[in-house]
């Protein structure tokens, strides 16, 4: 009789080891190698399970194993592949069946499907190649066209690239306009001369990727391409997702969802606005996209390029410091100015309307008269103005003006936010965006009666209305993810801007991102102070960023457009450094600045920090769960000098669908300490614990690495 073969296999758990199970080459068609996905019983069930060891032992008996019961029709995860899952895995502290079964597209977790897949592959890839081919060649910038910075820059990044087998690390720092994308992409065509060569390119958002697919596409005609990101239907996921393991797609074009996609060949990784948060995976395992992505370079030894008009702190550090090769473009490309940024002190009563002044709005509160009289201006000059104010919605709350009521959420400490009737829902409502809760809107205040209830502030849809109200000629479009969920999609509404069909543009942070509008000759902020004052400290650094960003948008391309069109920031503090530096074009001074203020305060990138979040019924029990595990960290005597735990605090919303929640800040000098500690206290909850929650306290709790939001 032929020894036994033993497979140890992880599943979708919270629990750090992995399961043995008996394995029958005859029954399963193969032997069993390590990276195979399986089915297995498990309890009363049938999981997926990935194959982390083969031995001819077990712990356990023999007959008391259970059989591996299905082989997916897949080949293994490369060696390269499995490396990653195990470091995102210790790192993030997440157990690695957590960390690799989410990582795969739903379309191979269903065992059903399993003896269908290959044929539907086929045919999937054949109807992909016709439409690959009718590809439009938008965007395309060969390398004869650059401008001669550019053309150095790739020179450069060539050059400290040529080594085979080497990592490097390269931030292309270039204001907005200056043309990194040609560069970068120049770079990556001749590294896919190579045909074996496979290239990862992420990109933040997913409203970034169709404009930025069919420039890569334009680049890239013949190569074979898969876009990875949460908009890509099921099915087309989990074939580019099988293109991509397999080595046959050469370029794979995606969000932080791709970061933890195999790529067998991966020659060079690029990283796109890499500053930009939402490389943060903030659920399940809490990973960065763009710290894995560099891990993942150093491994296996390519080059990485970081690209980004306003780096993060941390990168801009490591360029500085010479650990990163430096790379700049400071011209615009296609010679557009820069844009000429005015601070509206909202304080000074010349910047406001005053009663009898012609067209004066109906609440003079929605935008000031300075902003007002530039809108106006822009419009007869026949150039389109943006307007931002980060909050969707009518208004973030609505009042009564005779008691003391709010639309405070039932479920949350937060407050339902006015949504007048539109697309998406037939009629007024108050809706809450922490549990998603919604209501109609009450005629008379519930605690008093009294009819006449007043909205508080001022989001997207009020500016709306107030705008079309003020401009009665011109067309007004509203772009935030409510309008582009209704019956536009977001590539849709962002269309008929290109196109021309629109005047004036109000939106959240979406309309700031990656679009190379053509006519844009204002951009108004409206409401940027709430920013400034945030409990959490890189909230400064994001805003910053992102008004670089919005204000990159103004007076880009167009051949006879050569001002760089206006930004106009309301603001009561005009003072502050991110409006000052702004106001200079000065991304390096307020990096500098920053990092000194960190440096001063030990915080990141001068120290490291982890959280622990904790949600229950109670506040109390969150919060004692919490001190719990900062006195047991007291107790470590071989590592708490090295620890800075800080009181359990209730988190800035407290309490989000009758849940009460907490966390808990660590923090270090050495991440290596943070790291022990981190392991330690994992390790002693997982023993108390049911997955996830504790067994004393019913809290369900988290370990979070490097939060970006405190
Ligand atoms: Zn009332
Ligand atoms: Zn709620």
């Amino acid at each position: 009789m032929a020894p036994p073969i033993v497979v140890q296999v992880v599943v979708d758990k919270p629990l750090a080891q992995g399961f043995d199970y008996l394995w029958d080459s005859e029954k399963l068609g193969s032997d069993p190698e390590v990276g195979l996905l399986v089915e297995l019983p498990f309890g009363r069930s049938c999981l997926v399970g990935v194959v982390i060891k083969v031995s001819a032992h077990s712990e356990f008996k023999l007959d008391k194993l259970k059989s591996v019961s299905k082989l997916a029709p897949l080949k293994s995860f490369d060696p390269a592949a499995l490396r990653l899952m195990n470091f995102a895995s210790q790192y993030y502290i997440h157990a690695l069946g957590e960390t690799i079964i989410p990582a795969i597209p739903q379309m191979w977790k269903k065992s059903e499907n399993w003896d269908k897949i290959p044929k539907k592959l086929i045919a999937a890839a054949e109807k992909k190649k016709k439409k690959m081919t009718q590809g439009k060649s938008e965007g395309f910038i060969s390398e004869s066209e650059l401008n001669d910075e550019q053309r150095d820059a790739l020179g450069k990044i060539r050059t400290c690239t040529e080594k085979e087998m080497e990592f490097k690390a390269i931030l292309l720092q270039g204001q907005t306009g200056s043309g990194k994308t040609a560069v970068f992409l120049n770079w990556l065509s001749r590294v896919l001369e190579d045909t074996s060569a496979q290239v990862l390119l992420l990109v933040p958002e997913i409203n970034l990727t169709p404009q930025l697919e069919r420039r890569v596409r334009a680049y890239f005609p013949e190569k074979e391409m898969v876009v990875l990101h949460s908009g890509v239907a099921e099915k087309d996921r989990g074939i580019a997702w099988y293109e991509a393991m397999t080595g046959k797609a050469q370029i794979i074009l995606g969000t932080r969802l791709a970061a933890l996609t195999p790529i067998p060949n991966l020659r060079a990784i690029v990283v796109d606005e890499e500053h930009d948060p939402s490389y943060k995976q903030q659920d399940g395992i809490r990973y960065s996209a763009r710290d894995l992505a560099i891990w993942r370079a150093h491994d296996v030894k390519v080059p990485i390029l970081l690209s980004s008009a306003t780096p993060s702190l941390e990168t801009w550090m490591a360029a500085k410091t010479g650990r990163y090769e430096y790379i700049r473009l400071d011209q615009r490309a296609q010679g557009a100015g820069l844009p000429k940024v005015h601070l509206i002190n909202t304080r000074e009563p010349q910047n406001q309307f005053s009663p009898g002044d012609i067209g004066r709005p109906k609440d003079k509160s929605v935008v000031t008269k300075t902003l007002a009289h530039a809108i106006s201006k822009n419009l007869e000059d026949k150039k389109q103005s943006l307007i931002l104010i980060n909050r969707r919605g009518y208004a973030p709350v609505l009042s009564c003006g005779a008691c003391t009521w709010l639309s405070k959420c039932q479920h949350c400490t937060s407050y339902m936010v006015m949504h007048k009737a539109g697309a998406l829902t037939k009629k007024s409502v108050l809706s809450c965006h922490h549990c998603g809760l919604a209501k109609s809107i009450p005629s008379h205040c519930p605690d008093c009666g009294n009819a006449d209830l007043k909205t508080l502030g001022q989001g997207t849809q009020k500016i709306e209305d107030a705008i079309e109200q003020m401009w009665s000629d011109a067309r007004v479009l509203r772009v935030d993810t409510d309008a582009s969920k209704s019956s536009k999609g977001a590539e849709e509404l962002f269309q008929e801007i290109h196109n021309g069909k629109v005047d004036i543009v109000v939106g959240t942070q979406m309309i700031a991102k990656g679009h190379d509008y053509q006519n844009i000759g204002l951009v108004g902020v409206l409401d940027a102070d709430g920013r400034l004052f945030s409990q959490d400290f890189r909230a400064a650094e994001r805003l910053f960023a992102q008004l670089v960003q919005v204000a990159g948008r103004a007076g880009r391309a167009g051949k006879d457009n050569q001002a760089g069109g206006d930004i106009y920031i309301e603001t009561q503090y005009p003072e502050s450094a991110v409006f000052q530096y702004l106001l200079r074009h000065d991304v390096d001074g307020f990096l500098s600045h920053t990092a000194n203020e960190r440096q001063e305060a030990g915080l990141p990138p001068f120290s490291y920090q982890a959280l622990v979040h904790a949600e229950g019924r109670s506040l109390d029990k969150a919060i004692q769960f919490l001190a719990g595990i900062k006195g047991y960290l007291k107790k470590q005597s071989s590592i708490s000098s090295a620890l800075r735990v800080y009181d359990p605090v209730p988190k800035a919303v407290m309490r989000v669908a009758g849940s009460e929640r907490a966390q808990l800040l660590i923090e270090s000098d050495s991440r290596k300490q943070l790291q022990e500690a981190l392991e330690i206290v994992d390790r002693e909850l997982r023993e108390n614990s049911q997955g996830r929650i504790s067994k004393a306290t019913r809290v369900r709790w988290l370990i979070e690495r490097d939060p970006i939001a405190i």
